[in-house]
């Protein structure tokens, strides 16, 4: 059953009990409850196949989280199965694997998919664009998961934001960023349109699992590095092999991790089942968020405290030239296609409508709790 029709025939299905019980068929009604006991009865085992190395604090924990939520909430009726990246398919394999049905979930980030679709990276973060309570707006409340849900069906897919780390961090150099021309020549792990627009910026950007980063820049095959903010860099240990830490994380706002799952696994589900695993994924969204904000600061002490990194701000000059180049690619994504041109329009306006908002709400209170 299309997503769609699912609260409309939730009303119609329970108008339809209260009619049984008010006209007394008593034979219709064991019947009917015996027959769907015996359709859930049902045990699903499903295997989830994921981008981060297993248990990975924040991005694989919440995958398991996701995994055991499932589990519960439907009483063992889904069972779910975590695979870390490489032990059963390799990171950048998981949407095909899910696609195909190797696997029926799969716990990523939309942007690792621009192959297939350069509008993807829209459902995960844009240089310049949401934060995660935006990003939050847009997806439920703004006709952003409707659009993403339009666009994977194609791939047999259906997703659901499933985490956000709030904004990251702007990444792990060995020299000091004074100018744009600093990012000149420099071979930095950057995913999705950040590394498009570190490229217009004369960078090499690069896309590697986070399990590859630290033995890359430690043997010199990557001059810096973003990943995600302190929690996450500080157990990769990139301390050890870069000096400074840059902040802000221009590129990834508040960037939506993905639970990805087979279409056709997921339509043959009974829709209670349907209804637990969305809402688990839903669970997970707003949970890693919390998880992150609360753990960051903590890292960030350790990190500068006790392993003295270099805490660095990119110069206002610099930020100035990402955002003009990040509105060209931005926009030049939009023209790819006309799925492109429908996202950015809904993006774009979303994007105008809630920076209004928050200059005079989150920017404004922010403001003045800083006040001395
Ligand atoms: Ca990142």
């Amino acid at each position: 059953m299309k997503r769609r029709n699912l609260v409309k025939s939730l009303g119609v299905s329970v108008l339809a009990i209260s009619m049984i019980f008010a006209t007394g068929c008593s034979k219709e009604g064991p019947e009917a409850a015996k027959g769907e006991k015996a359709k859930t009865e049902k045990v699903y085992k499903w295997k989830m196949v994921t981008t981060w190395p297993k248990n990975f604090p924040g991005l694989g924990t919440g995958a398991n989280n996701v995994a055991k939520l499932i589990t519960k909430m439907s009483g063992g009726r889904i069972q779910v199965k975590v695979y870390g990246a490489k032990e059963l398919v390799p990171a950048f394999e998981v949407f095909d694997a899910v696609s195909r049905g190797t696997a029926e979930m799969g716990h990523g980030a939309a942007y690792y998919w621009k192959g297939k679709n350069a509008a993807i990276q829209f459902f995960s973060t844009v240089p310049f664009g949401l934060t995660a309570q935006e990003m939050n707006g847009w997806l439920y409340h703004g006709g952003g998961l409707k659009l993403w849900t339009e666009v994977y069906a194609q791939y047999n897919l259906v997703p659901a934001a499933a985490g956000n780390t709030g904004v990251q961090m702007g990444g792990w150099f060995n020299k000091e960023i004074n100018s744009l021309d600093d990012l000149k020549g420099l071979k930095m792990r950057i995913p999705g349109l950040g590394g498009e627009v570190f490229k217009r910026a004369g960078g090499t950007p690069v896309t590697l699992p986070g399990g590859e980063l630290y033995t890359a820049l430690q043997t010199g095959a990557l001059d810096a590095t973003e990943w995600v903010g302190p929690y996450n860099d500080l157990a990769f240990g990139f301390y050890k092999v870069a000096k400074y830490y840059y902040y802000p994380g221009w590129h990834e706002p508040g960037t939506t991790l993905e639970a990805i799952i087979n279409k056709e696994a997921f339509d043959a589900l009974p829709e209670d089942l349907q209804e637990i695993v969305l809402n688990a994924c839903k669970v997970v969204n707003q949970d890693m968020l919390a998880e992150y904000t609360a753990r960051n600061n903590a890292a960030l002490n350790t990190l500068v405290n006790e392993h003295k990194v270099q805490l660095r701000a990119f110069p206002d000059d610099v930020l100035k030239e990402l955002r003009k180049i990040s509105d060209e690619v931005v926009a030049e994504l939009a023209e790819k296609d006309d799925t492109a041109k429908r996202i950015y329009a809904s993006f774009k306006t979303y994007r105008e409508q809630v920076n209004d908002w928050h200059e005079i709400s989150e920017k404004a209170f922010l403001r003045a709790r800083s006040l001395k």
